[in-house]
This record gives C-alpha cells, structure tokens and sequence, in this order.
C-alpha cells in the first residue's frame, strides 16, 4: 500500500475519461493505437505515446499523473490552438481547465471542435504490470497497464505542446507532522470513529453475503483512517459526480465525512435490497404453503365424497333451472331428478349423465321466445324483394302465409316445402320469412337421416345417448317460437333403425306437437310455437303422409337472364362486401357476367356462380392487400414525433424507421390506391382465375357427329339435364348390353326401345327386307355417359328409340333438337314431370328445338316466355313423331306415323 510519495515537480498526464482513479486504487487500462479516430479520442491516442515513451521505454518506472477529463458537449467555443494553463480557480467543484482541440490533431481532415473538461485535480500513479502487444498486419499497438492511485496532485500549468499533455503540479499530500496535528484534532478522533463504525457494519453486512470482509478487516486495524476512506469509497459503484468529490476532497476530516456519507448509503442499499428479497421470499413461501394447504385440502374431501366445487356446480344449476320457466309437470320431475342427482357421488355412474341431462333441461327454452312484431305485410314484401330477384310466384304465396298469420297468429296453416335443385334461393327465402315475422331462425339438415332417433333422440338408457336433432336445434337457437327449417327433407331414408318420416310426421302435425316426444328428454315439448319450413329437391322421395302435411312450392331454376339480374343485383354486391371490397376496387362488367353464366356455370340455380365470384373476389383481395402495403412503404419518412424514438435513430444510425401517422394519410392512401388498382374483370383474367371455360355452345354438335347418339332431357337432383344417348354395334348374338349406373326402370325402357326398333325395323327401312332382324350377328351397347351418376327413370324412351334408329339408318341425330318422353311398346309417348326443368337444361345448353309428349302441352305455361321464345317446342304423340322431328331431310317413317 502507498506510502508517502516524493511527487516531482512535472508529470506526464494521462486523461481519464469520465473517470476517476483515487489514491490506493488500482486500475486496469488499455491503451491502443488507432487508425482513425473520433475527435475526442485524440487526447487517448497521446495516451498511447505517453505509455510508450513515460512507462515502456524507461528502464526505472516513473510516476505519470491521472486527470479527469469530462465531455461538455454545451460548450462551443473552439476554434482556438489549445488553450493551456490554468482557469481561475472558482471553488473547490469548479475547478477546472477548459480546452479546446486545435488544427494539429485533425485526424480525417475535418475540424471537429470538442470540448473538454479537464478536473484541475489528479492523482499520481504508478504502473505496476505493464504489457505490450502488437497486431499484425495492422501493427497497431495495444498496451495494457495495471496503475496503482497514489497521491493527490494540483495541476498549475497544463501543457499540450508535445506528444503528450504534461503538467507542472503540486502536492496534496499532507506532511507526516500536520498529519499528526490534524490526528489530533477531536473532530477528526469523532470522525474516524463513526467512519470506522459504519465500515465495519459494512464489512460484517458483506461478510454474511459474500464471506469476503477478512481482508478488509485487517486493513481496517493497519491503515491511517483517511487513506481507508478512498479505498472504501473507491470500491463502490458510484456517479462522477461523487468521484470527483471524493477526489477533491483534500482535507482529511472532509474526506472522512464523506466516505461516512457514501459507505453508509451503500450500507443502506444493501439493507433495502436485503429487505426486498426477504419479502418476495417469504410471499413466495408462503404461496407455496397454501398450495400445499390446499392440495391436501382437496385430497381430504375426495377421501371423504365431499366436493365442493360440485356443490356450488349443483346449487348453480338449480338455480338455473328455477329460471327456466318449465311447465309444472317438468319442474317437478326435474326436481326429482336434481334430488337423485344431489345424493349421487361425482365418481358414481349416472352421475354425470344425470347431470347434462338438467342441464338439457334448464337451458331448453320452455317459455322464452322472441317478441314477435307487429307483422308489416308491406316490410315483409319488401324484405322478400330486396333478397331476392324474380320469384314473384313464391312471394306471392308466402305473403299470403304471412297474412293469414297476422289475422290468426296461432292458425294451423301447412307448412311450406320449398321444392327445387340447390342454389335457388330456398334456404335463404325461409331467413327471410323469419326476418320478416322478427323471428330468429334455425337449420336442421335432415340430409341422410335414417335413424329415427335422430329425430326424437335415445333413449337415456343408452350409453352416449342424445336428444333429437329438433330439441337440439331449440336449444341452441335458445327461443321456443323460432323458424325451423327442415333441410333436405326428401334426403331421409328409412332402413332397420326406423322410419324418421314417421317421427318428422308428429312434428308436423299441428295436432301432435303441441307435447312432442323426445325420447331422451322423456317428457313432452311443446312444438307448436315453431313456425317449420321444409325444404327438399324434389317431391318424389318425400313420403306421402308428410307430403300431406306440406304445401310444395316449387322453384324450378333460374334462366341465363335471371341469373344475370340475380348476379349483378344481389351475389355480386354481397360478395365483394363479404370479401372487404367494393366495386371501386374490382369491377364486372355485365357481358363477363353473361361469360361467367354461359361458360363457368350450367347449374339450375346460382350457387355455383355464387362461388365463381368469390374466386375472383379473393383474387382481387389478395391484388388489393398487396397494393395496399406496397403504397404504405413509398411513402415519405416522417418526422418522429417520440424523442425516444429520436434518439435511437442518432444512436443506430444505419436504421432508420418510417412512421405513417394514424389518420393522416389513410385518406390519401385509399385515393391513390382507388385510382392505381381499380380491377376490370375481362376474359384474360377469367381465364386466369377460373380456368378454361367448362362449356360450349358446341358440345351438343361435337357428341352428335355420328350415327347412334341422341340428345335426351332428363330430371335430377340437380334439376333439369341434358343427357347424351350412344348406341353402338359389334358382331355379337343380338344381345344388348347397357352402362352408366342405370336402374331398373331405364334398364326396362332401353329392351322397350330396342323392341319397337326391331318390331319397326322393315318399315323404318332399316334392314333390307330378306333381312328382317337388325340384331342379326350383332350386339347392341347403349351407353349412358357421366357413368359415375347413377340414373333412372321412364323419360329416356324416346331417346334411346332416337339413338338406335339413328345407328341402324347410320343417319346422324339433329344436333340443336333434344327430346324427353316415355314410350309405350306401341310406340305411344306419354307425358313425364319435370318439364320446366328440363326445358331451362335444353335452354342453357344451348339447344334450340325440343320435342316433348303432347300431354305436356299444358306444362309449358310455367316456362318463362323469355324461354320459350328462344326454343322451338315440338310435340309428339307417337315416336314417329319424333323420328321425324330428329333427323333432318327426308324421313321413311313420316308416313308411318299416319298410319
Ligand atoms: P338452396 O337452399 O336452394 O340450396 P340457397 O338459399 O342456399 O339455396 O341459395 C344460394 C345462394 O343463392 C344464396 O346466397 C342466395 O341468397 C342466392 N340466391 C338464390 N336465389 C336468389 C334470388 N332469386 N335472388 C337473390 N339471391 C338468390
């Protein structure tokens, strides 16, 4: 440790920046020659040479002198050579020397004015290791020095002038006599004591944490008190401020004062933290006690059956169930059920069965329904308009539905079955029914139901039993008098587990369902509230005893014109709306609409149409978020409001951020963007979108061009169709084979037709008259293509008859005629259903003539005349009727059917 030091009249000074060393502590620094430097970092460049030539090239060691230095970027006066010497002394804080940076340590050519501080006191060092290393290839230097603080020095005269600062300097060191007298002094004895008194607190504080005070202690018995001052003080982290305080601190007693002040604070701090800790230790033990606490708590009550969270479970379904509003009779049932359930342990079978079963019960709305409005014809007609394009037939009859409600609101009217293939409206007209009535609505797809229990539900008996799918849709819709639609109620099949349709026929029937029985629920619901609407593709299927109940109304498909109006009106506007655009941002014109309609879509309905134009929507949306980030990045960087935000650009100054502030520029984005990406849907982008096209005007022409393939009309599920008929010969035995999934009925009409053909053949000059049978030495295949879908029916008489005349007369089949008919073995066409459909299939495809039985004459008043103008209908009364109509030129059995 330091003892007295003779201090030379001179020293070499190394600034220390923003740094202080006191006497007897030690310091680490490296010292390196740079390249290039930052202004400041001049001075620590002389460091450099000081080091070299005052420490590493002497053989004795000498002293060098520490001097704080401080940055004081407020100060701007500059341009000066370097101001040496001494500032007037203004206190013992103040007292400083202010220079600046002269022209000789430009490094990259630039002035740099800096100012800095220098503290007009230092302290004397010595290096105790020193090491020096050089890198290659740079052969930049790098010194690393271990300084040991000595004494106090005052700087008189600072020097600049070579290569590095010197000073002329004065001690501050007291000499050994005046040390004594000041020894002396009682208010220094009082000081030394409280000094010695906290440090030792410290000391013994540290020594519990770190087992670390020994050494110190030891120090504490041998050194002068006022030297231990700095060497305590100079071991804390404390601000520059203090430090230099510290530093300027020559008198003995300040000094001690001092450093009482400082390690005492940190004495105090370590106690704060100490304290702190304790605390989160003992919240965090005593959390883990109560965990501990209350999992035994539990373990207990399981032991014991006794489960709280179960009761309060409990006590809050009864509560619920008291809500519920149930009929009497129920209530008291439920109640003793809930009995039951209450003396049932958790654990036991039943119970949780028992327990979701009153729950079933007191969320079932038993009495809670929707305040039904006052009913405005006039708003309900209008609602139904704004929906919907055209069906002014059906309107009709559900406004006259809706009258008869509003004069008899619980009259027994039949429930409406809305009857035709997918996507013409029928779901979405029985929401509007209920919006209209101010009802809120519900969706049971009835679909491939076999089961009749669900319908009314299982049993509870069974294991994984449920109610029905009724009382499950009332307890999801949550009133008792909603709209229920039956969905797809042609769709249910009956087979071992049932008959549903018998179940659907209670439900329907206003008589039963007033207490409809759900098996699971197991007492009677009242369904008579509910205002049921079914909906089915076609009428066949549905079973007769609830076709009974139902009042059908049909909605046969729409036309090509139709579905524009239905487009442009309502699917296109909903769906740009559904995708978050507008028709600022993509726009259809109505000629891509008719493309969309005659090459994309050739369903009776819209639904599909309805998903070309989300396809193009989605297309344009993801167009549209892409614009939309790109116009957010063009544009100008503006100025960051945040001074945080501020200063972290200065800092990083290669990262730069652009802020677009909310508000300002939304506007501008959204017009620039309106006028940049406008979309136009044109033919290239269809394609783009939609693929190819998926039909043709042509493929009527294209499947006819040989002899044996006729254009028949048929009725799915899908409405009408046209079906294709190919017939074709091969050396055989005169059998006949046919394809394409047919049943029974088709099967039976196709041996018909060959019949009659065969029977004919002579007279329709198709076999020469030595040779009466067509069939001789061959086969017959008659095939029905779209193979995968099954078919059947008696309409396709007429077809086949078509298709074989024309493979045995190898005369091809009008390409623009289709036809539809059953034909009797005598060769007499009889009327079959459908017709409407059939004749909007043939207009949508593009045929221009149809030839139908005569008894369906009567039909044609449901075809739009819009339609009808574009077809010529042909009707027949016997298949030579038809042949004559099929076939163009000359026809053999024109006479025939005269005959
Ligand atoms: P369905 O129940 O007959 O299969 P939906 O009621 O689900 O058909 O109708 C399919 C889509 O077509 C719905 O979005 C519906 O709004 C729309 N739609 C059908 N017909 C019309 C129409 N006449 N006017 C407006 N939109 C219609």
């Amino acid at each position: 440790m330091a003892e007295s030091v003779e201090l030379p009249g001179r020293l070499a000074i190394l600034p220390f920046r923003n740094k202080v060393l006191l006497p007897g502590a030690f310091i680490r620094i490296r010292c390196t020659s740079h390249s290039r430097f930052p202004f400041l970092f001049v001075l620590f460049w002389c460091s450099v040479k000081l080091v070299e030539q005052e420490l590493w090239q002497r053989e004795e060691k000498g002293l060098i002198g520490i001097l704080p230095v401080r940055d004081a970027a407020e100060m701007t006066s500059m341009d000066s050579v370097l101001s040496q010497g001494v500032g007037s002394e203004s206190g013992e804080r103040s007292s400083k020397v202010q220079i600046s940076t002269s022209d000789n340590h430009k490094v990259d050519g630039k002035s740099h004015p800096e100012v800095i501080h220098w503290h007009k006191r230092g302290v004397a060092a010595r290096a105790l290791h020193l090491s020096r290393g050089v890198e290659k290839p740079s052969g930049r230097v790098t010194y690393i020095v271990v300084l040991e603080g000595l004494c106090r020095f005052n700087v008189e005269e600072l020097s600049t002038r070579g290569p590095y600062c010197t000073a002329k300097i004065s001690s501050l060191e007291m000499t050994k006599a005046e040390m004594e007298q000041v020894e002396q002094d009682p208010d220094f004895v009082t000081l030394s004591r409280q000094f010695k008194a906290t440090a030792m607190e410290l000391i013994s504080l540290l020594e519990q944490k770190q087992k670390t005070g020994g050494r110190i202690k030891v120090l504490l018995e041998t050194l002068p008190l006022h030297k231990l001052a700095d060497i305590f003080v100079a071991s804390f982290e404390m601000s520059l401020e203090e430090q230099l305080s510290m530093l300027d601190s020559v008198d003995p007693k300040v000094r001690l004062s001092k450093a009482t002040e400082l390690v005492d604070r940190h004495l105090q701090s370590i106690r704060v933290a100490e304290k702190i800790t304790q605390k989160v230790e003992g919240q965090l033990s005593k959390s883990q006690k109560e965990f501990l606490l209350r999992q035994q708590m539990r373990a207990i009550k399981e032991e014991l059956g006794d489960n709280d969270d179960d009761e309060d479970d409990l006590a809050a379904l009864e509560r619920k169930m008291q809500s519920a509003g149930m009929p009497s009779n129920i209530w008291k049932h439920a109640q003793r059920e809930l009995r039951r359930l209450k003396k049932m342990q958790p654990q036991q079978p039943g119970y949780n069965s028992s327990r979701v079963y009153l729950e079933l019960l007191a969320d079932l709305p038993w009495q809670k329904a929707s305040e039904e409005q006052e009913l405005d014809l006039k708003a309900a007609k209008d609602r139904l308009d704004c929906d919907h394009y055209g069906l002014a037939k059906v309107k009709q009859r559900i406004i006259e539905y809706l009258a008869v409600r509003k004069l008899k609101p619980d009259a027994r009217g039949p429930v409406l079955c809305f009857v035709g293939p997918p996507g013409v409206g029928k779901t979405s007209l029985a929401s509007s029914i209920a919006a209209a009535l101010g009802r809120k609505f519900v969706r049971i797809s009835l679909g491939g139901v076999k089961d009749e229990a669900d319908i009314r539900g299982h049993r509870r008996t069974y294991i994984g039993s449920m109610p029905g799918r009724l009382i499950d849709g009332l307890k999801r819709v949550g009133v008792c008098n909603p709209v229920m639609l039956l969905d797809e109620i042609d769709k249910t099949g009956s087979d071992v587990r049932g008959d549903p349709a018998s179940a659907l026929l209670e439900v329907l029937d206003p008589e039963q369902n007033k207490s409809f029985n759900d098996h699971y629920l197991n007492v009677p619901y009242d369904l008579s509230k509910v205002i049921f609407v079914a909906t089915a593709n076609r009428v066949q299927p549905i079973p007769p005893p609830l076709l009974d109940r139902m009042e059908v109304i049909e909605l046969p498909g729409y036309t090509a014109e139709e579905k524009l109006r239905i487009a442009m009106q309502h699917l296109i506007p909903r769906v740009l709306d559904q995708h978050g655009l507008n028709s600022e941002y993509l726009q259809i014109p109505e000629a891509m609409v008719k493309l969309v309609i005659q090459r994309y879509t050739r369903e009776a309905g819209v639904r599909n149409l309805e998903r070309n134009w989300a396809a193009l929507a989605r297309a344009a949306a993801v167009r549209v978020a892409e614009q939309d980030q790109a116009v957010s990045v063009s544009k100008d960087v503006h100025k960051l409001a945040s001074p945080l935000l501020d200063n972290r650009l200065a800092e990083g100054a290669e990262m730069e951020m652009e802020v677009l502030p909310m508000g300002v520029n939304n506007n501008e984005i959204s017009t620039a963007f309106k006028i940049s990406s406008r979309l136009v849907v044109d033919e290239a982008m269809l394609e783009k979108i939609l693929g190819p096209p998926r039909f043709d005007d042509r493929e009527a022409a294209d499947r006819v061009a040989t002899p044996g393939v006729s254009v028949g009309l048929v009725w799915t599920n899908f409405g009408g169709e046209v079906q294709f008929v190919e017939a074709t010969a091969m050396i055989g035995n005169g059998e006949l084979h046919l394809t394409g999934q047919l049943g029974d009925v088709i099967k039976e009409s196709a041996k018909i037709a060959l019949t009659w053909v065969r029977a004919r053949a002579a007279d329709l000059k198709l076999a020469p008259a030595e040779e009466k049978n067509v069939l001789q030495g061959r086969d017959i295949h008659i095939h029905f293509p779209a193979g995968a879908v099954p078919k059947d029916g008696p309409s396709a008489g007429v077809t086949l008859v078509t298709a074989l005349v024309s493979l045995f007369s190898q005369k091809c089949v009008r390409a623009d005629t289709a036809m539809t008919g059953e034909m009797t073995l005598r060769g007499l066409v009889l009327p079959v259903g459908g017709i409407k459909d059939k004749i909007l299939a043939a207009h949508r495809h593009g045929i221009k003539r149809v030839i139908l039985p005569e008894r369906n004459l009567k039909d044609l008043v449901e075809v739009p005349a819009s339609v009808l103008s574009n077809l010529e209908i042909l009707l027949a009364k016997r298949m030579e009727d038809v042949l004559e109509q099929a076939f163009d030129g000359v026809s053999p059995w024109r006479q025939l059917s005269k005959l």
